[in-house]
């Protein structure tokens, strides 16, 4: 594989892997995806579609993001739904680069983030800091996908990973 052939745009979902694990963000941005398939995001599909039945508005852009939004006293705000806060870093900063890209286009958002299974919300709103923050770790990212593929080292969240067999085969 020639590891510098790479997509050089990098996308929210990927901005959320890299808190969560380098070598599934490398496999998912050279198109070694096998999320869609597994259990989590079977789940997650579920728990909007049951609590959340409303919120049925989706920006699709440029067929690289579907971002469910709503519109409340003329504000519009993007929403997402996770299962748990365990890498509430990654969901924020995966928020703010869905903020920053709809900025850069000229539209004025703010986000929230569900954890309906915890009863909790976080209202998440862009500014400077975070701005910076964020372009610091796309970088990052762009650097990470450029190179030779990061071997995985195992830890907790490996169980729950779709890429976990690709990772470590029949290991347990
Ligand atoms: S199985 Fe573990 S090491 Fe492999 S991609 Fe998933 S989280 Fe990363």
């Amino acid at each position: 594989m020639n590891y510098r052939n790479f997509n050089n745009r990098v996308t929210g979902v990927e901005v959320g892997y890299y808190f969560i694990c380098h070598t599934k963000l490398w496999l998912f941005h050279h198109n070694i995806q096998m999320e869609r398939e597994h259990e989590n995001v079977k789940i997650g599909k579920q728990l909007h579609e049951e609590r959340y039945p409303r919120v049925k508005k989706e920006l699709n852009i440029r067929n690289k993001m579907k971002l469910d939004f709503i519109e409340r006293d003329g504000e519009l705000i993007v929403h997402e739904i996770k299962k748990s806060n365990k890498m509430e870093k990654s969901h924020f900063f995966q928020m703010y680069f869905y903020l920053d890209y709809l900025e850069k286009h000229n539209v004025e958002a703010t986000g929230e983030i569900h954890y309906p299974l915890l009863n909790k919300k976080k209202s998440i709103k862009l500014d400077e800091n975070k701005k910076t923050k964020l372009h610091k770790t796309i970088n990052k990212i762009k650097k990470i996908v450029s190179e030779k593929f990061p071997n995985p080292e195992r830890k907790n969240i490996c169980k729950k990973c779709a890429y976990e067999e690709f990772c470590f085969g029949t290991e347990t």
